[in-house]
């Protein structure tokens, strides 16, 4: 199968190919590497290879076919598909089937894509690894003792292994760029309101955002263009045009400004994420970009800001999940109350509950005003360090993480240290601007690094131009993991 989402698309909508060979060709491409990888919660065998016969029924009737017909694509288990189980990560959804499709799923099939099935995650999207599923862990294409990245893990190991070419994800504080950066493709968190979130199990609802992983830069950019818009079921969605990010990959990028936060290269970050940054910045040099430094002074403050907010926003979003409407109920006898505890004392794992009390107290009266209220007026310096910096420069590059994907295990009994490592990609997440992770080479020991591109509210296409022409260099080339090419 060619590794490329447009190439694939564009055969099966010519003719060359139909999308029920391709979906042949993925299952058992699932079944050879899921075991080693563990990237799915659920394979909807059935549904992806009726919906690829559709799409074959509906070329040999003359159609036109969609953007995106006969692409394998994955789906986050924590977006909702029709009749298909949705768990996020958690044992207290255990069972639960929705009766809707989230309109980023709905969209997908609408352009005629394959859905092969929900990829495991970090339970209820907390965490940085994976390893807070309450299934399975994900294991690293890469080098398979290490964590895939969290939270969307699955969604990136299902694409870094090609066991489809594309997947969905969602991104409160890093959680598609990071994994894409962990396991050398390319994640895109949008604008916040670029894409519709209904029909996404919530986390914390002023940071969440749903976004496209691919093998390629284009590929990216073509689900973009299919996921993006106004949603009439999220009031939170902008009514802005969307762009041709397609056609932005072929955009020159002589003349931009690019900004290197210098509060990205500090402490913590290891040496060769550090050299390999700096060697695509000066790729980007090479193609006319006018490179230089800029200043982000609130970043330090980010991780402190990024768990009050996102936890005090999560325990009001969990609190629907209590045995009476999804998923799991234990009942320990007739009183109501004990069903709710020992439903959610059954039902949630450990770091959801840490960060349910965590967010209950910061919001609790007396504490409030020193935690939630500081937060929040810390996140506008942050959001107003990107308005400064944007006065400077059209984009901004930066790692992605400060390392590369770490062992499995390495970080599970310190959460502050798997807190730490989502520094890089907190801040834009914070101040709601699109960033996406690109690979732009492998360590000595051939694991890949990601470099994020980050640019001012809704000019994704922007970014789409520099990822497309450090995509194009050689030196930065990083094709798939070895043993899964
Ligand atoms: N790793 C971060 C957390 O644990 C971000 C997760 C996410 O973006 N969903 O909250």
């Amino acid at each position: 199968m060619v590794d490329s989402i447009v190439q694939l698309a564009e055969s099966v909508r010519s003719g060359e190919r139909s999308a029920e060979s391709i979906a042949t060709e993925t299952l058992q491409r699932v079944d050879a590497r899921e075991p080693s990888v563990r990237a799915f919660l659920h394979v909807d065998r059935d549904g992806f290879v009726a919906a690829a016969r559709e799409v074959d029924a509906k070329r040999a009737r003359g159609e036109q076919l969609g953007l995106l017909a006969g692409v394998p694509i994955a789906i986050k288990d924590a977006l909702c598909m029709n009749g298909v189980p949705t768990t996020a990560g958690s044992r207290i959804l255990e069972g639960y089937k929705p009766v809707y499709d989230a309109t980023v799923v709905a969209k997908l099939r609408a352009a005629d894509a394959t859905l092969v099935g929900k990829t495991n995650l970090d339970e209820f999207a907390m965490g940085s690894s994976n390893e807070n599923s309450a299934y399975a862990k994900v294991h690293n294409p890469w080098d398979l003792d290490r964590a895939p990245g969290g939270s969307s893990g699955g969604s990136a190991a299902a694409v870094a292994s090609r066991m489809c070419l594309g997947s969905l994800g969602s991104d409160t504080g890093g959680s598609i760029r990071q994994p894409a950066s962990f396991c050398g493709i390319v994640g895109v968190k949008p604008t916040y309101g670029r894409v519709s979130r209904y029909g996404l199990i919530a986390f914390a609802s002023s940071l969440d955002q749903v976004g496209p992983f691919a093998t390629d830069v284009r590929g990216a950019a073509r689900m973009l263009r299919v996921l993006a818009g106004r949603d009439a079921h999220d009031a939170t969605t902008l009514d802005a045009p969307v762009d041709d990010y397609e056609a932005a990959c072929d955009l020159p990028v002589k003349g931009l400004r690019v900004g290197i936060p210098r509060e990205y290269f500090g402490e913590g970050i290891d040496p060769e994420v550090n050299i390999a940054v700096r060697r695509a910045v000066s790729c980007l040099e090479q193609f006319g970009c006018i490179v230089k430094p800029v200043s982000l002074p609130h970043t330090k403050y980010a991780v402190a800001t990024y768990y009050v907010l996102a936890t005090a926003e999560a325990s009001s979003n969990l609190a629907r999940f209590d045995g009476v409407r999804y998923g799991m109920r234990k009942e320990p006898g007739p009183d109501l109350r004990a069903m709710y505890g020992a439903t959610r004392d059954a039902g949630f794992g450990p770091e959801v509950k840490r960060r349910i009390l965590l967010g209950t107290f910061v919001l609790s009266s007396g504490f409030y005003d020193a935690y939630y209220l500081k937060a929040q007026k810390v996140r506008t310096l942050i959001t107003r360090d990107f308005d400064a910096a944007f006065n400077e420069v059209d984009v901004l590059c930066a790692p992605t993480a400060p390392t590369t994907a770490f062992r499995l295990g390495e970080k599970t009994s310190d959460p502050l240290a798997m807190y730490m490592s989502d520094i890089d990609t907190l801040p834009a997440s914070l101040a709601g601007v699109p960033a996406m992770s690109i690979p732009i080479g492998l360590t000595a020991n051939g694991l890949p690094v990601g470099m994020q591109i980050i640019t001012p509210h809704l000019q994704e296409a922007r970014a789409f131009a520099v990822a497309a022409a450090c995509e194009r260099h050689d030196a930065l080339h990083v094709g798939a993991p070895p043993a899964f090419a």
